[in-house]
């Protein structure tokens, strides 16, 4: 576990705000569930609390813990006795683990003000080692406090979770996104046109900002610019190729795939190539982001405030180019393709046939 401040974590003000009332009450609770989406920073809001919560010198009613007292040295080290983490192995929480943490909380604390252990992902608890838990939480040690952080909280006992006080996370704005990113050393036109794909999600946004995506979708973003002009684009051709450099991207980042990305269910296939319901969701998405922009732009917004600001010229040139009213419905009909995705037989041709249409729509008179 490391040592992390209420101050400087981005977003989440109002669950930050009641744990600091918790804190300078100095009465925590034995169990907490902080529950909300994956990639959010759920985790480092946990670690905030545990080391606040030891923290041997920090004003009652100061929200951080001190940075420097012996509880606040050891987690700066990374290796604080009475701190414990748990996490997966491999692709479950497993009863040694759970075991062995909970030894290690056997005994009044060594270093800080209280005892703590954080459970990440705690839905994947298998369910002995969720028992176990139960047990403990059922008669918990004195001066310890739990924390389980969980993006699938239906999937936990419900015995655990009545136990816990439950604290709800929502996304991140995509404001907040950008500037972790921008703090991750991401380039500021990058991170923003990530921040408005990523729905609130870090991992997400992470991964939109590897260069070989950012490319393709750069790529995306020039067709849906281009759109109207002539000559006619081949749309089938094209989406076709997008998937293809897709695919390769994703055997290409297999090997190293973020843990959150791949417990998510496999995506269906949908075509003859290895154009799967998520490519079609992605190339969605980021058409209707770019679309919006030329919107804004066109209402007068400047186009260097806009996420995908790279593309200043050609969102301005297209908003000049192009009846506003008709971007409008095009990006509501890549909307309406998207909530049907799960029910059209094929996905891929409605795509294809979207592009035509909107090519139609938005050419130049
Ligand atoms: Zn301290």
């Amino acid at each position: 576990m490391a040592l992390h401040l209420f101050s400087s974590i981005r977003g989440h003000r109002n669950q930050i705000n009641a744990l600091s009332r918790v804190v300078a009450r100095g009465e925590p609770g034995h169990a907490y569930l902080f529950e909300g989406p994956e990639g959010i920073g759920k985790d480092t809001v946990a670690q905030a609390l545990l080391a606040r919560l030891a923290c041997l010198d920090a004003a009652p009613q100061a929200a951080d813990a001190c940075g420097a007292c012996r509880s606040c040295a050891a987690l700066l080290r990374g290796e604080h006795p009475d701190l414990v983490r748990l996490a997966r192995d491999g692709a479950t929480i497993k009863i040694d683990q759970v075991r062995s943490a909970l030894g290690r909380l056997r005994f009044d604390p060594v270093l800080g003000r209280v005892k703590g252990l954080l459970v990440e992902s705690a839905d994947l608890l298998r369910e002995e080692a969720a028992n176990a838990l139960l047990k403990t939480l059922e008669e918990p040690p004195s001066r310890t406090v739990f924390v389980l952080v969980s993006s699938k909280p239906q999937l936990l006992l419900e015995t655990i979770r009545s136990r816990c006080q439950v604290l709800r996370f929502s996304d991140l704005s995509p404001d907040d996104v950008a500037a972790l990113l921008v703090a991750e050393g991401v380039a500021p036109d990058a991170a923003r046109v990530a921040a408005a794909l990523a729905e609130g999600s870090m991992h997400r946004a992470r991964s939109l900002c590897d260069p070989a995506r950012m490319a393709l979708n750069d790529e995306v973003a020039r067709f849906a610019l281009a759109l109207g002009t002539a000559p006619p684009t081949d749309a089938a051709a094209w989406i076709e190729q997008i998937a293809e450099r897709r695919a390769t991207l994703a055997q290409a980042q297999g090997a190293d795939s973020d843990n959150a990305e791949a417990d998510e269910e496999p995506a269906a296939r949908t075509g003859k190539t290895a154009l799967t319901r998520e490519d079609l969701q992605w190339l969605l998405d980021v058409l209707r982001a770019v679309l919006r922009d030329v919107v804004l732009c066109g209402t007068g917004i400047d186009a260097a405030s806009l996420p995908h600001a790279r593309h200043a010229a050609a969102l301005h040139a297209m908003a000049n180019r192009c009846d506003i009213g008709r971007i409008v419905a095009v990006v509501d009909a890549c909307q309406q393709l998207e909530q049907r995705m799960g029910i059209n037989p094929n996905p891929r041709l409605a795509l294809s046939a979207l592009l035509v249409e909107a090519g139609l729509r938005l050419r130049a008179t």
